[in-house]
């Protein structure tokens, strides 16, 4: 299990490779979803995520951040998400 201060400095890291800044990041009990996004660039990442793998936690962190960029699922995004998580 990591910190969430670890945590946090992992989504800060992906934000710098992917060129986003999100506006706040918080990490608490979330409900049957891992993160979430809001529309004014707030991330929430859930408090279970600090027991997962770090190849999963970069999935998630990956894909909210991604979402600064792009807010849908589009192909640019998908394109953009495995590309970041190949070379990681
Ligand atoms: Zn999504």
């Amino acid at each position: 299990m990591i910190s969430k201060e670890e945590f946090k400095r992992e989504v800060l890291k992906w934000a710098d490779i992917i060129g986003v800044n999100p506006k706040e990041i918080q990490i608490r009990k979330m409900n049957r979803k891992w993160a979430s996004c809001s529309s004014k660039g707030r991330l929430t990442f859930s408090t279970d995520l600090l027991l997962q793998s770090k190849e999963f936690r970069n999935e998630v962190i990956v894909h909210e951040l991604l979402h600064l960029k792009y807010p849908t699922h589009n192909k640019m995004f998908k394109i953009l998400l495995k590309t970041y998580l190949w070379k990681k």
